[in-house]
């Protein structure tokens, strides 16, 4: 999710706006008019207080299943089908097989309103019973308390639910939380190569090195940014998928297809959310499939761009099944926002919500029924069939 409203953020921090709860959404001036991103999506509430773990409002009742007991190592999404490779626009699993995979993307870890995606019980249950097959570990980067005022802290987050996943055999995305990473150039290609050294040899990982870029140019910014920190990653890791951000949002997949990265195991982010995006941003996926381009939609909402923040807000089923067949049609994997407790609907979960998994049909928030539906389909294919 994005932070377009950064040049306002010091005085809305200073006005104590996060601090009362609230989510703040800041228009910008959009003159393509289809990406009429807001944002803010801080997504705290009161609840925001519980983030030790050990509340009433983390212990489900509800409690865990039989998923709890472990799992043979084989039956998991990795040990299914370990090494991942992109071919053509399709991610192939390491018997040739193409594979989607779908799963949750945390919170800013910087704002979660409790440990959700750290938590390797909840994960666990995820997988087994919503068929999650990837986690998006969502590290902020600029704003207070996140990676560059705390890297310890965010790097321990991400490393945590690394190891969750590779401890439960799922895929896990490391993503950069930024939308002006391009100003923290060096501080990216530290990190990635940091993570590069320590879990490369792992099939788990992807690197997601750029969220969302705000209006930076792709040959001339974001590729530049993205070959630095290739290089940095392949430095230490030859072969895991990087997953590049792209103009406007996450959504100029066809700008970066009239230049693209020409190296192995590159794919393209786009992003949607359905009550802002339609058809005409999956015409620009089409065109970059088009080229040859790979797509990974590491972050969709059925909601507003902001989120679904607001007493207005609505969710935007329709349009939201729209993407879906499109993805399935394309063999495209995704990352649901966002895995954490909050009236935003795009929060899968209300107040009461454990950590630790067992949710019950009454405690899914906004598209959270429609995520968990969707992550549950299986859209296993030949690579003929695309
Ligand atoms: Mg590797």
């Amino acid at each position: 999710m994005k932070l377009l409203a950064r040049r306002n953020w010091p005085s809305l921090l200073g006005a104590g706006v996060l601090a009362a709860g609230c989510s703040i959404i800041t228009s910008i001036p959009d003159h393509t008019g289809e990406s009429a991103d807001q944002t803010g999506v801080g997504g705290t509430t009161a609840e925001s207080t519980n983030v030790g773990g050990t509340t009433a409002d983390d212990t489900n009742a509800g409690g865990t299943t039989s998923a709890s007991t472990g799992t043979d190592p084989a039956d998991t999404p990795v040990g299914k089908h370990g090494q991942l490779s992109v071919q053509g626009t399709l991610i192939m699993d390491e018997h040739g097989n193409p594979v989607q995979l779908k799963g949750p993307s945390s919170m800013w870890l910087n704002w979660e309103s409790a440990p959700y995606a750290e938590n390797k019980e909840g994960l666990q249950w995820m997988r087994d019973n919503w068929n999650a097959k990837v986690i998006r570990a969502a590290m902020g980067i600029t704003p207070a308390g996140a990676y560059l005022q705390n890297p310890t802290k965010a790097k321990n987050q991400v490393k945590t639910i690394v190891q969750n996943a590779i401890d439960l055999g799922m895929y896990v995305i490391i993503d950069w939380h930024d939308g002006t990473a391009d100003q923290h150039q060096a501080d990216a290609v530290a990190f990635f190569t940091e993570m590069a050294q320590t879990y490369g040899s792992y099939p788990n990982v992807i690197y997601e090195p750029f969220n969302e870029p705000v209006k930076q140019d792709w040959s001339t910014v974001l590729k530049p940014y993205h070959e630095a920190v290739i290089a940095g990653i392949r430095s230490a890791d030859p072969d895991n998928i990087i997953v590049l951000g792209t103009g406007n949002y996450s959504q100029f997949v066809d700008l970066a297809a009239t230049d693209p990265i020409l190296l192995p195991n590159i794919m393209y982010t786009l992003h949607f959310y359905s009550c802002t995006h339609g058809a005409s941003l999956r015409d620009r996926g089409d065109y970059a499939l088009d080229r040859g381009l790979a797509i990974f939609v590491t972050e969709w909402g059925a909601t507003d761009a902001n989120g679904g923040t607001g007493s207005s807000a609505t969710l935007c089923l329709d349009e939201a099944q729209r993407w879906h067949d499109w993805m399935n049609q394309k063999g495209i994997s995704w990352a649901a926002w966002k895995f954490d407790k909050c009236t935003d609907l795009t929060c899968y979960f209300k107040s009461g919500a454990a950590v630790t998994g067992g949710w019950t049909d009454d405690q899914l928030n906004g598209h959270g029924p429609f995520v968990r539906d969707r992550m549950l389909e299986q859209t296993e294919r030949a690579a003929d069939a695309y």
